[in-house]
């Protein structure tokens, strides 16, 4: 049992003065695991003085200098990588090989990725007679979800520390640990004082943290709605407000594409997480000639997905995180029955044998209509909608009817072919016949997935404000 009542700020673990704690369950056994205590406003307050006051020194110390620290953090991390693996899939009940390569690796490669980023970023430029340069925003307050909880972090703290700002952290309240984890390694390889500050709370202690004078700018991943607060409060003192929100990805399949590769990337795509991801596929457009094809392979893959412990060896697909997200996509998938859609596999009771854990079945519907609402919604679990169409625009339509734009997929015989549609999605991100993530391109949302782009070059440019000097 992991009992964390303090707070990092001003580079010493000092008492949390809030009132509520949170309890951090494991998503198998439902188990507590943790507890974490919430700030105060006045816990908000001083570690928001703690970073203004660290700003001042940190901004001036050398960009190299700063990418040792940020190099030497995810070193320290790679040394506890297995540590970080376990605890992630205790709180977020991912597959542990799975949480190796996602919820451990990544964070690592983005600390470890600062030190070649900033050889990329023209500091200085000269422009008729202005000397043109890029300086850190100031103090940043990180508001980050559970779902990929280290790595969100990561993608807000490494690029915040390399440009020269100050950090204060507020992590999810259901996946707080890992944050814990990161602020012992910072203190460790003695990053500064009030460089690095983390208060823990849930929407009070954020919108604190959003609405405080004396924070430059606000970066946010999470839902929607509560981003739509976090700049509300933000415009209050004309804050800078990155946002990176929820989903409702296409997978647009054309006519000539490998439909078995296609449709098995899909699947697996949407389900990555258990669908706990942002940028999941959760909407699959396929031509409607090829529909009884691509629905008969989407069942068998979803139903090789069969879900269990996430510690098994093998496991595909573990529970949620929560009973709250796990009744809630269950709410959805009746809602799916109710409208109308064709329920290929799965449905809303517990997967046989799992009553205990937050598990969900691996869910697949067919003739899906754009205007229902698991064709409009983001679900947040493991549920495939199959929306057929007739023609190319057709599908080009129906991959833009959201209103979100984060993400989505192409697939085509001809790889120029699928690059045109592609440019016609209106999304940040577009994979080309399963092309990869990739950890140093921008990440990051079109209409209602948000604003501001993270990881790589331009990420990091989120945290830069530009001034010119006139000679
Ligand atoms: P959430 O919005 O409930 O919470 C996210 C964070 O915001 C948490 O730290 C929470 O405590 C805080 N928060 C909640 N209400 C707030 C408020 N009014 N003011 C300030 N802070 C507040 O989201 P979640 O359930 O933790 O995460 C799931 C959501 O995150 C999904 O919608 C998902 O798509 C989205 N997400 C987006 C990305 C992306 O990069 N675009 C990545 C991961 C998750």
């Amino acid at each position: 049992m992991d009992v964390r009542d303090k707070l990092y700020i001003d580079g010493a673990w000092v008492p949390a003065g809030g009132s509520e704690t949170a309890e951090v369950i494991d998503s198998t056994t439902e188990e507590v695991i943790g507890t974490v205590q919430f700030a105060s406003a006045a816990d908000v307050d001083a570690a928001v003085q703690a970073a203004r006051a660290a700003f001042e020194h940190w901004s001036q110390v050398s960009i190299s200098e700063r990418t040792k620290f940020t190099s030497r953090i995810g070193e320290a991390l790679g040394a506890r990588m297995a540590e970080i693996a376990q605890l992630v899939s205790h709180e977020v009940g991912m597959p542990l090989s799975l949480s190796m390569m996602i919820q451990a690796g990544l964070p690592i490669s983005t600390f470890m990725s600062m030190a070649d980023v900033v050889e990329q970023i023209t500091w200085e430029q000269q422009v008729g007679n202005s000397l043109v340069v890029r300086e850190p925003v100031g103090v940043v307050g990180a508001i980050t979800p559970w779902n990929y909880p280290l790595h969100q972090i990561a993608a807000k703290v490494a690029p915040a520390l390399a440009a020269g700002c100050t950090v204060v952290l507020k992590p999810s309240e259901v996946a707080p640990l890992n944050a814990y984890l990161l602020a012992d390694v910072i203190h460790d390889v003695g990053l500064p004082p009030g460089v690095f500050n983390l208060v823990a709370g849930g929407a009070a202690v954020g919108e604190a943290i959003a609405s405080h004078p004396g924070v430059d700018m606000v970066s946010f991943t999470g839902s929607t709605r509560a981003g739509r607060r976090v700049g509300e409060l933000a415009s209050q003192t004309v804050k800078r407000v990155a946002l990176e929100l929820g989903g409702k990805s296409a997978n647009v399949i054309l006519e000539d594409a490998n439909l078995p590769k296609a449709v098995a990337t899909g699947v697996t795509m949407c389900y990555l997480n258990s669908g706990q991801t942002c940028s999941a596929l959760t909407r699959m457009i396929v031509p409607r000639s090829r529909l009884a094809e691509v629905e008969e392979i989407a069942k068998r893959e979803a139903e090789a997905a069969t879900p269990g412990n996430p510690f098994a060896d093998g496991t595909r697909l573990g529970p949620l995180v929560s009973s709250t997200q796990r009744d809630r996509v269950r709410s959805y998938i009746q809602k799916g029955i109710d409208e109308g859609a064709k329920l290929v596999t799965g449905g809303t009771e517990a997967p046989e044998g799992l009553e205990q854990g937050y598990f969900v079945q691996p869910t697949v519907f067919s003739e899906v209509r754009r205007d229902m609402t698991i064709a409009q919604e983001e679900i947040f679990g493991p549920v495939l909608s199959i929306l057929p169409y007739d023609t190319e625009e057709e599908a080009i339509a129906i991959a833009n009817d959201s209103s979100y734009g984060l993400a989505g997929a192409v697939w085509a015989e001809d790889p120029e072919r699928a690059k045109q549609v592609a440019r016609r999605i209106r999304t940040g991100q577009v994979d080309i016949n399963g092309g990869s993530f990739n950890t140093l391109a921008p990440f990051g949302g079109y209409k209602q997935s948000g604003h501001g782009r993270e990881l790589g070059r331009f990420g990091l440019e989120e945290f830069l404000e530009t001034k010119s000097l006139q000679l």
